[in-house]
């Protein structure tokens, strides 16, 4: 469900024409719809209502602090992976006891600043990160409160790219040494074991690999048990897919459905999920506008002026946006690639697409582009980042301006020999 619907062949953002904004704003753009985001968010609230719980949006999915607010206002708080994204968090006033941190490569700053913060807990993803993170504490005379994510060796049936739980991943421990792991952890002198950490994989539109993770997890929950080791919270990670082109994703009432009634006989005292995707992917749209057509002998292109910089996820994953007229006509239905002005072959939006022709200085929307959106967009091609624009109701605000040329060089220092 979101709210970029047409009226009368307009494709509107909420109340607002997208043509409207993009007068104001440009192209390319990025625009995203206030009441897609909090639904999204309501939705997991009341799927896990009957269970203590926290909704740690993941930052990687959509960092725009305005974003970030409107989430922290109602309740979100965040799973991080960086220092940065941790930053943007906690500034954007999302409290530190409902932030977790993963990340298979925290650097020793990164954990102190997160230590200092006073976050919920580290999800620790190897031995040397908890020694780091032991040393870490213990330096400032405090103890870290972990969860150790452990790798279930489940294929989630998605993306390799946005796999992360099987044995061959970087990710987490695998499940069979994580007993040994946690014995480990209980040694650390400034280490203090509160949860259990899974995180499977993202853009997974199907229930089992969820359920047949979690049992794999609960099982090892038993052991530690077993071992005196007492977990306090459970960590399930994100990974809820959506309905990129007819996906047909679970949502996260089928997924609270599946997972509630296997915690029955466990006392967590706190059920952790990380959404990302499934909060933010389809609240927002990337708004470009056609440049130029080239008709080669065996293709047609539509080229225009969003590109791989601005929206990797086509070439990174060979991923599929539904792309969409911003004015809707009856013209004959073409078949085209659309492509970016970027000089790489691999930069396309879309590859043989059916769609009405484009005529030049038309505009389209990419669909479903809130997440793994702008924050995954660069500068490549020397091209200034788009801006951002947040609909709420008939009202529309621009959160991120558009980058400029000189913020190309902004950092840039000229040896004296040079000037
Ligand atoms: C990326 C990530 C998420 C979010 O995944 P989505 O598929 O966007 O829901 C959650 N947890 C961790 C640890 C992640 O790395």
């Amino acid at each position: 469900m979101h709210y970029f619907k047409y009226k009368n062949s307009e494709l509107y953002a909420e109340d607002v024409p997208v043509s409207k904004i993009v007068e104001k704003a440009g192209t390319p753009l990025y625009i995203y719809s206030h009441k897609t985001f909090l639904q999204h968010l309501n939705a997991y609230k009341n799927a896990f209502n009957g269970y203590n719980h926290t909704i740690c949006f993941a930052l990687k999915a959509n960092s725009n602090s305005a974003i970030l607010r409107l989430l922290a206002k109602n309740g979100s708080g965040a799973d991080v992976v960086s220092g940065g994204e941790l930053f943007l968090a906690l500034k954007a006033g999302i409290p530190a006891k409902k932030i977790v941190y993963a990340g298979v490569g925290k650097t020793d700053d990164e954990i102190a600043y997160a230590l200092k913060s006073r976050i919920l807990m580290f999800n620790v993803e190897s031995a040397d990160e908890l020694k780091a993170i032991n040393r870490v504490a213990a330096r400032l005379g405090v103890n870290a409160p972990i969860a150790l994510r452990v790798n279930p060796d489940i294929d989630p049936k998605t993306h390799p790219y946005i796999s992360t739980g099987l044995k061959e991943s970087k990710f987490g421990i695998p499940i069979e040494d994580a007993l040994e792991h946690y014995r480990f952890a209980k040694k650390l002198s400034n280490i203090e074991i509160l949860g259990i950490h899974k995180h499977i994989g993202s853009q997974i539109t199907k229930i089992r690999p969820f359920v047949d993770a979690l049992k794999k997890v609960l099982v090892l929950a038993d052991n530690l048990q077993r071992s005196g080791i007492n977990i306090k919270h459970l960590d399930v990670g994100g990974g809820l897919g959506i309905d990129y082109n007819n996906d047909s994703p679970p949502n996260p009432e089928d997924l609270s459905k599946a997972i509630l009634p296997l915690l029955k006989k466990y006392n967590f005292n706190l059920i952790i999920i990380e959404p990302g995707r499934s909060i933010a992917g389809n609240a927002g749209i990337l708004v470009t506008k056609a440049l130029y057509l080239k008709h080669h002998p065996k293709k047609e292109f539509v080229i225009v002026d969003a590109g791989m910089n601005d929206l990797i996820r086509p070439s990174l994953y060979n991923s599929f946006h539904n792309i969409v007229p911003v004015r809707k006509n009856s013209r004959k239905k073409v078949n085209v690639d659309i492509v970016g002005p970027i000089c790489e072959s691999g930069d396309f939006l879309g590859k043989n697409r059916k769609i009405n022709r484009v005529m030049q200085g038309e505009l389209l929307a990419v669909m479903s582009a809130g997440a793994y959106g702008f924050t995954m967009s660069s500068t490549y091609n020397s091209r200034p980042r788009p801006a951002e624009v947040l609909v709420k109701g008939n009202k529309f605000f621009i959160i991120r301006e558009r980058e400029e040329y000189s913020d190309l060089d902004r950092r840039i220092k000229m040896p004296e020999f040079l000037k």
